[in-house]
């Protein structure tokens, strides 16, 4: 493991890239052997609901416990990003010309994708740390696709709090915010830049503006199954009627948790072409969405939410829409959808 020399300022970096990028807050958290037990306790009480992915369920131990993942590591650098810093698509994607034909996509969802910037901007901060140690070292950049429980590790790292709608919560951003994080072969000590006194304010905005009721009083009140976000982006297949409903306008994700929390500051939610994601060639589609969280959906699951948006809206547009797409379609999950959908 590589070792520091004195004159590497750790909190004097953290501020400096905390400043030059826009960050929220920044840390580097030690992985000492107390360190990583206290850790252990601390992830062995995080809540995992019964209908977690199979993906998620194999890799609950190693997330449970950091130096399963990641033996090598020594320490962690991890940063709160602003989603307000997310740039712009350009061109931005198809807006819906009348609201019969729009599909609410979460504001953050219809910018560049935050996987890749975050990791862009980690492999900045990784380079300038470099620099500034004159030190080469492993790393493992993770940013939701490692076995990690960043939010409980970013809270304890002192970041921010974990709130009660689930989202880390940091000093003047409220829940708007994701986590950026990078495993490092280092021996660095513990220095949180911006670190804040307990945030969620438990005001119940959160709970209060969820359209589905879905906000309890603890994280395993969590009704997963009546989630926008999670009904939108990782439920396959046919949704029941009752699912259905519950989407309402939504096509992919869902933000009105994230932006009832005071101090928030999230990109709107933008109303996509519904017409166009119907009837465009699939791969136009792909073309447009790609570089964007939505693409990780892809084009069947958008089409599917997009019959059932339709299909809750009810108008004579929508539903003549449905049966457009219907007569073009080969998919036997979009046919029976949009069957579904008319027979109402
Ligand atoms: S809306 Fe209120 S209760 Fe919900 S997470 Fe934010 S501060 Fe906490
Ligand atoms: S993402 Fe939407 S549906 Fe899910 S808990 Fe938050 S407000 Fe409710």
């Amino acid at each position: 493991m590589a070792i520091l020399s004195d004159n590497f300022d750790c909190r004097s970096f953290l501020e400096g890239e905390t400043a030059a990028h826009g960050l929220a807050a920044a840390a580097f958290m030690a992985l000492t052997p107390a360190r990583l037990d206290e850790l252990r306790r601390r992830l062995a009480a995080i809540h995992f609901p019964p209908e977690l992915s199979e993906y998620l369920k194999k890799s609950e131990a190693m997330r449970r416990d950091p130096a399963m993942a990641f033996p090598w590591a020594g320490s962690i650098l991890m940063a709160a990003v602003p989603f307000s810093i997310l740039p712009d698509l350009s061109p931005p994607l198809p807006r819906a010309k009348s609201p019969d034909t729009a599909g609410v996509i979460a504001g953050y969802a219809a910018r560049t994708d935050y996987h890749l910037y975050g990791k862009m901007l980690m492999t900045e901060l990784l380079a300038n740390l470099e620099q500034a140690t004159d030190k080469m070292f492993k790393v493992e950049i993770c940013i939701d696709t490692k076995p990690l429980l960043e939010r409980a590790l970013a809270e304890a790292a002192g970041l921010g709090r974990v709130g009660r709608n689930s989202c880390i919560l940091c000093a003047g951003s409220g829940s708007s915010c994701f986590i950026i994080s990078a495993m490092l072969d280092l021996d660095l000590p513990d220095v949180t830049v911006k670190d804040t006194a307990p945030l969620c304010h438990s005001c119940g905005q959160c709970a209060k503006q969820c359209p589905n009721q879905v906000i309890g009083a603890t994280p395993a009140d969590f009704k997963v199954n009546r989630c926008i976000s999670s009904l939108t982006m990782e439920k396959r297949g046919l949704l029941t009627d009752e699912a259905m409903h519950l989407l309402g306008s939504n096509i992919f994700g869902c933000s009105v948790c994230t932006a009832a929390c005071p101090e928030g500051s999230l990109p709107e939610d933008f109303p996509l072409d519904l017409e166009w994601l119907l009837l465009a060639p699939s791969g136009e589609v792909r073309r447009t969405i790609s570089g964007t969280p939505v693409e990780y959906a892809g084009v069947t699951l958008l089409r599917r939410n997009a019959l059932i948006v339709l299909g809750n809206k009810n108008s004579e547009v929508s539903c003549n829409l449905i049966k457009e797409f219907l007569k073009k379609t080969n998919s036997q999950l979009l046919i029976d959808t949009a069957q579904r959908l008319l027979a109402r």
